[in-house]
């Protein structure tokens, strides 16, 4: 498969809202941040981030909640996953996506863990990735 060719779909947990991401992730992450885990219930995020053109939703909607100034989450109306994250402000033109939320999760590959200060205490990792303090 070419690099051009590459696409990744994924969806939530319902099925209602689908999606692709069209050619290879430009990055992907870990994040920590009080933000992430409220809006997810998880102790941490894991997200891979496209260009905005390169995401395209294939069936049902995102319904879209601004969280905070300006950071607009986008998750399935209908069975609660959450799915998306855009801020023009901080990250213009780009749509980050839940790696679990592939199909094939295993096609991210986070290079760092980001907003380690709010690391919840009962989190050990030792996987010898970079850790930075915010963003
Ligand atoms: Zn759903
Ligand atoms: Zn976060």
């Amino acid at each position: 498969m070419t690099e051009a060719s590459e696409s990744h779909q994924g969806g939530c947990l319902c099925g209602a809202v689908r999606y692709v991401l069209h050619g290879v992730p430009d990055w992907s992450s870990h994040c920590h941040c009080r933000s992430c885990q409220k809006a997810t219930g998880a102790a941490f995020t894991t997200w891979v981030g496209v260009k905005a053109e390169n995401f395209e939703v294939t069936r049902g909607q995102l319904t879209i909640c601004e969280t905070s100034p300006g950071v607009e989450r986008g998750f399935c109306g209908r069975c609660g996953t959450s799915l998306t994250h855009a801020a023009e402000e901080g990250w213009p033109g780009k749509v980050s996506v839940l790696a679990p939320t592939l199909d094939d999760p295993g096609v991210a590959s986070p290079s760092v863990h980001v907003y380690v200060e709010h690391q919840l205490p009962w989190i050990k990792l030792d996987d010898g990735l970079p850790r930075r303090r915010q963003f």
